[in-house]
């Protein structure tokens, strides 16, 4: 493992982001300062998820064969790196063909996010070797999900019912063949459960509403006397915790506050890399800033989340990748709104910036370093000339 660590670290680390972190997260030339947020990029969740996908490769050598469960984690980059170690992608919930084609020895490996209870068993029918690399944050929810359908209590998860990690959680969430779960993503929906939860409503109205997001054989009828909320590991804080009082409000309304402790449980399973990153980027948006840089893949939930956080407050570009700094005339970025990327004009002015700069949870330090190199060329700085060293090949 130590060999495979230092080989990750040479693949995504970036001498020059270590070096403005050292110098206090600020560096200036000409009329343009970068800020960066005091934590940022790769999780310990990741990291271990990529050690171990390199170390897979180099324990399992050729001919072996490696498959991977959908991506290692939401970075581009970081997945055709693992692609280029002839590691194979397949869909998350692989297809049956997919399955069919697999054998007893090939090696797969499930992601950073974990994989749905009956592919695990598929795969384990079919005599695989999984390489598991899910994160320890995310097997707590797993846990806690389990506990509330052991007690016939519905799991109430806050989160993108679409997500991987979402699916996983479902899945243990039913486990046991008994449990049930639903799934909010926004306090929209929180309130028309809360809604339900106090004044009923139209059954299929309700389970139309959650048709992906709901167990099946839920009934909203049955299955919201007694629930436990959970939630998404990289949901945005403050959200997770408005969702649990809002619902928490509306069954102590329903049943009385004394009955309260039987028809509510609540755990917060945001995990700590989450939040260590939305409190930084909260410190750094209270400081002086013209724009802010978000840089990490666009299905990233937390990636995501920051730039909500952003968005509220100043011109904030959610960006892949520095190529997406096209000129200073032109910027492509991310809607996660609309769900694609956009265009905007003279993002960049002429006048004395300073540019906050922060990156999820599956962003290598290395693209982070692109895209400060990229600010400082569109303004006809070179960064060698900032930091002689800058730009040496990392050790
Ligand atoms: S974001 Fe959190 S839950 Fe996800 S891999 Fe990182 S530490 Fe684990």
């Amino acid at each position: 493992m130590q060999d495979v660590e230092a080989l990750v670290v040479s693949h995504y680390r970036s001498s020059l982001v270590e070096r403005i972190r050292a110098n206090g997260g600020t560096l200036e030339a000409g009329n343009l300062k970068v800020k960066l947020a005091k934590e940022f990029g790769f999780c310990y969740g990741v990291e271990r998820a990529i050690d171990l996908a390199y170390a897979a490769r180099r324990y399992f050598p050729p001919p072996t064969r490696i498959f991977l469960l959908g991506e290692i984690i939401h970075n581009p980059e970081v997945n055709e790196q693992i692609r280029n170690m002839g590691v194979v992608s397949l869909a998350a919930r692989p297809t049956a063909d997919e399955l069919a084609r697999l054998a007893a020895d090939d090696v797969v490996i499930i992601p950073a996010f974990g994989t749905e209870v009956a592919t695990r068993r598929k795969l384990e029918e079919k005599g695989c070797i999984l390489v598991d690399t899910t994160c320890g944050d995310v097997m707590s929810v797993w846990k806690r999900v389990r506990q509330y359908s052991k007690e016939a209590v519905t799991s109430i998860i806050h989160g993108k019912a679409k997500h991987e990690e979402t699916k996983a959680t479902t899945s243990q969430a039913t486990a046991n063949g008994t449990g049930h779960y639903l799934v909010v993503y926004n306090l929209e929906e929180t309130d028309y459960l809360c809604d339900y939860i106090l004044n009923g409503g139209d059954r299929e109205v309700f389970l139309a509403r959650f048709k992906r997001a709901c167990s099946p054989g839920f009934d909203p009828d049955l299955h919201l006397r007694s629930v436990g909320v959970a939630n998404q590991t990289t949901m945005l804080r403050g959200e997770t915790e408005e969702v649990q009082r809002r619902i928490r409000r509306a069954m102590e309304q329903k049943h009385g506050g004394e009955a309260l402790g039987g028809h509510f449980r609540y755990f917060d399973t945001i995990c700590g890399a989450t939040q260590e990153r939305q409190d930084a980027l909260h410190r750094l948006l209270q400081e002086p800033l013209d724009l802010l840089l978000v840089v990490g893949g666009y299905n990233s939930s937390n990636t995501s989340h920051l730039a909500e956080m952003g968005e509220k407050q100043l011109p904030t570009f959610f960006i892949k990748n520095a190529a997406k700094m096209e000129s200073d005339h032109l910027i492509r970025h991310w809607n996660q709104h609309l769900g694609r990327e956009e265009e905007t004009r003279d993002w960049l002015p002429e006048r004395p910036l300073i540019v906050g700069i922060t990156a999820g949870a599956s962003c290598p330090n290395n693209l982070i370093e692109d895209a400060i190199r990229r600010l400082f060329e569109l303004r006809g700085v070179a960064l060698q000339t900032l930091l002689p060293d800058a730009g040496e090949p990392p050790v």
